[in-house]
């Protein structure tokens, strides 16, 4: 595909995924607030060190969450909103700053990594489950916060239907379609142990972050 469509192609995925990202900000607020918290609970935001590709943990089945209110929990939901958007990520799982469970942020926004992605308010998706998806598949370009200086193009699917509790502890159900789905495909792996390089068809659509600069993003 010429460079100028990818572009475009990227621009006009940016456009929709920004109305999706709209309503998925009108949902529960995230992290729950100190307010919210058992009496004499207060949560100091900490940045967590992001573990890389190598790092056993990345390679677990993360465990369910039981209890959302937990302070453990809450906390890991702060720490992790700040390390992504510290990270220039759009999106970080808890396997990925070592803890194994079945939770991650999506926080798509413009950035140096990512300049073309929609922005929203960053979403904790807890024991997230795809239920359903297209039959569409579509490839794209992916990096990862753990896979640092690699980009890849990776198949996932256009739109999928998804479940999640929310930080607050409520059932969410939404559909998901190109940028914010691709993410949370994405996510969803780590939490199963998958890292993006594991998708890839070949490794030829693998590429350095120098040269995604240059021939994706500068073009
Ligand atoms: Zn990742």
């Amino acid at each position: 595909m010429p460079q100028a469509l990818r572009r475009q192609l990227h621009l006009a995925n940016a456009r929709a995924s920004r109305r999706e990202a709209e309503m998925l900000s009108t949902s529960a607020q995230c992290p729950m607030p100190n307010a919210q918290l058992p009496k004499g609970v207060f949560i100091m935001t900490e940045l967590a060190p992001i573990i890389q590709l190598g790092n056993p943990t990345l390679r677990q089945k993360a465990a369910w969450v039981e209890n959302i209110q937990d302070e453990h929990i809450q906390k890991l939901i702060e720490d992790l909103v700040a390390t992504v958007a510290k990270a220039n990520g759009v999106g970080i799982a808890a396997p990925q700053v070592a803890q194994s469970y079945r939770l991650f942020i999506v926080a798509s926004r413009p950035n140096a990594r990512y300049p073309n992605a929609p922005e929203m308010q960053p979403t904790a998706m807890i024991n997230p489950k795809i239920i359903a998806h297209s039959t569409e598949v579509v490839k794209d370009w992916e990096g990862c916060l753990s896979v640092p200086g690699i980009r890849g193009l990776v198949p996932r699917y256009k739109s999928i239907e998804v479940e999640y509790t929310d930080c607050q502890g409520n059932l969410q159900k939404q559909e998901l379609t190109d940028f914010i789905a691709r993410i949370f495909q994405h996510e969803s792996d780590h939490l199963d142990g998958i890292v993006f390089v594991d998708r890839l068809e070949n490794t030829l659509d693998m590429i350095t972050e120098q040269e995604y600069q240059q021939r994706v993003v500068n073009n």
